[in-house]
C-alpha cells in the first residue's frame, strides 16, 4: 500500500470478466438434488420447462467450471459494469480502525442494485428461446424493477406480483418497473385462485415472498407462451451474480490486498454467493484464507435458526422441494424495512456449503444497522438500500473488533443496492420509530411443523 490510499479502485471495459464461475464442481460433495414435490424425485428438466428457459436449465445443473456470458448480455452489462471498488477510507478514519475496509458498489446499475446482474441474462436466454412473457414476484420491489428494465431491453412482456405491504408502502418502486413497462399486481391479488382464497379469508393480507411466488408461478404456467423468473436462491441466479466477485479479486490484486473477511446480507444469497464464490474457489485453492460470513437480519435467520431440510421455496406449495436452510414456507416475517431479506428460505448453495463449513453466518437486528448505514452513509457518501446495511453493520462490527486488538484486517463487503426509494425507512430511524423484533422459537416450531417430513 502507498502512503495515500487509493479510495476508488477501477477496472477498464477491456479487463472485464467474460465468464461467470460455477462454484459446484469445486465443492468437496454437490448439493443435494431439488425433488419433485409430488413423487420425491429429483426433478428433471422437463419438470422445470414449464417455468424455465432450457439455457437456464441446464445452466442449474451444469458441471462446467466457467461459462461463457453471451455477447449481447455482455454489451448491456457495460451500461453499468464494471462496477466500482472502494476503499471506505473515511468511514475507516470515523472507526479510528487499523482495519481496511473495501466494498463493491452495485447501485450504479439501472436499477439500483445487484440484481440486474441476472435479470438480463434471464430476459435473453427467455428472449432467444421465443418467450415473450416473463412473471416474477417482488419483495420490496428491486428484483421486479430489474426484471422490468432487463425485460425493456428485449422488448418482452413482465408482469409482476409484489408483496401487498412493500406494493402500498413502496409506489415508487411500482412506478418504476410501470415505467419500464411492467404490469404489477399487489399480492395476494384478484387474478389468481390462491390470491382470491387468501384475500377471502383476510382483505387486509400484507402479503409474503412465498405467497408471491405461488402466484407469479400459477399464472406463469397458465400461458404456455410464459416463463418465470426467479431473482434469488437459485444456482443460476448465483452463477450470474458472480461477476461481483470475479471484478472484485482482479481489483483488490490491482491494490496488492486479500480479504481476511469478507461479508454480505443474505435474503437469498445472490449478492453473498456472488461476491464469495470467487473468493472461496481461491480459498479452496489455497491462495488465500478469508473467512467468509452471511449476515442475516435478527427477524428472519434462516441460516442461524432455521433447520437444514427439505422445503418448498413458495407458500402454496407448488415448486419443487428444496434442501435448504428454512424458517418453514409458512413463516411470515415481520415487516422488517429490508424486505430483500424476508424469505422463509435460504439459497440451497449456500445453505450446502454453510453445512460444508465454508461459510459462517450471523444475524444482526435492524436498528444496529441503520445505525451504521448512518454513520456509512455520513462517511462515505452513499446511502445503502436496507439490506445491505447488514453487511455493513458487519463490516463495522468486525473493523472495531480491529481497534480494540490491534489487528489490521483486510475486510470485504458488498454494498449490493442504494437506497434511494428507501428513504421512509431511514426517517423511521431517525424519528426513533424503528423497532427490533425478537423471533420466539414457539413461532418458527409453529411454521417448521408444516414442513414435510421426507425419509
Ligand atoms: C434482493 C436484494 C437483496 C436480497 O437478495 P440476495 O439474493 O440475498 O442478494 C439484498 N440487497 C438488495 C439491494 C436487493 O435488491
Amino acid at each position: 500500500m502507498g502512503d495515500t490510499p487509493q479510495h476508488k479502485i477501477h477496472l477498464d471495459e477491456s479487463e472485464m470478466p467474460t465468464t461467470w464461475y460455477n462454484v459446484i464442481p469445486d465443492l468437496p460433495a454437490p448439493p443435494p438434488p431439488p425433488l419433485h414435490p409430488g413423487t420425491h424425485e429429483p426433478v428433471g428438466p422437463d419438470d422445470l420447462a414449464p417455468l424455465f428457459p432450457m439455457a437456464l436449465i441446464e445452466q442449474e445443473v451444469s458441471m462446467d467450471r466457467y461459462i461463457d456470458i453471451p455477447g449481447e448480455v455482455l454489451d448491456v452489462y457495460r451500461v453499468w459494469r464494471p462496477s466500482p471498488l472502494f476503499r471506505a477510507t473515511r468511514l475507516e478514519q470515523e472507526l479510528d480502525t487499523p482495519a481496511r475496509i473495501y466494498y463493491k458498489y452495485e447501485g450504479v446499475s439501472p436499477a439500483g442494485s445487484h440484481k440486474p446482474n441476472t435479470s438480463v441474462p434471464q430476459a435473453y436466454y427467455n428472449h432467444a428461446e421465443g418467450i415473450t412473457r416473463l412473471t416474477t414476484e417482488t419483495g420490496a420491489g428491486q428484483w421486479g424493477s430489474a426484471l422490468a428494465y432487463a425485460t425493456a431491453q428485449y422488448g418482452m412482456e413482465c408482469e409482476v406480483w409484489q408483496v401487498a405491504a412493500s406494493y402500498r408502502s413502496k409506489p415508487y418502486r411500482r412506478t418504476m418497473m410501470e415505467v419500464w413497462g411492467a404490469t404489477v399486481h399487489p399480492s395476494p391479488s384478484e387474478v389468481t385462485d390462491f390470491g382470491r382464497q387468501l384475500l377471502a379469508e383476510n382483505p387486509d393480507h400484507h402479503g409474503s415472498l412465498g405467497i408471491a411466488i405461488s402466484e407469479a408461478v400459477a399464472a406463469c404456467v397458465a400461458d404456455p407462451a410464459a416463463r418465470y423468473a426467479l431473482g434469488s436462491v437459485l444456482n443460476h441466479v448465483l452463477l450470474h451474480q458472480t461477476v461481483i466477485g470475479e471484478e472484485a479479486l482482479l481489483q483488490l490484486a490491482k491494490v496488492g490486498e486479500t480479504p481476511d473477511v469478507l461479508v454480505g446480507c443474505t435474503g437469498g444469497g445472490s449478492n453473498f454467493g456472488g461476491l464469495a464464490f470467487p473468493f472461496l474457489r481461491e480459498k479452496m485453492a489455497g491462495k488465500m484464507d478469508p473467512t467468509i460470513r452471511c449476515v442475516e437480519p435478527a427477524a428472519c435467520p434462516s441460516l442461524t435458526k432455521g433447520e437444514y431440510r427439505y422445503d418448498f421455496g413458495d407458500t402454496a406449495g407448488m415448486t419443487p422441494l428444496m434442501k435448504m436452510h428454512t424458517l418453514g414456507h409458512g413463516f411470515i416475517p415481520e415487516p422488517i424495512h429490508a424486505g430483500g431479506l424476508r424469505y422463509h428460505g435460504m439459497s440451497p448453495l449456500v445453505s450446502h456449503i454453510y453445512e460444508l463449513g465454508l461459510a459462517e453466518a450471523i444475524s444482526i437486528p435492524q436498528r444496529e444497522c441503520f445505525s451504521g448505514a448512518l454513520t456509512f452513509a455520513r462517511t462515505e457518501g452513499i446511502i445503502p438500500a436496507p439490506e445491505p446495511t447488514h453487511a455493513i453493520a458487519a463490516a463495522i462490527r468486525e473493523a472495531l473488533a480491529c481497534r480494540e486488538s490491534g489487528e489490521e484486517k483486510v475486510i470485504l463487503t458488498a454494498l449490493c443496492g442504494h437506497g434511494h426509494l428507501d428513504l421512509a425507512a431511514y426517517e423511521g430511524y431517525l424519528q426513533d420509530e424503528m423497532v427490533d423484533y425478537d423471533l420466539p422459537q414457539d413461532q418458527i416450531d409453529e411454521a417448521m411443523a408444516a414442513v414435510p417430513v421426507l425419509n
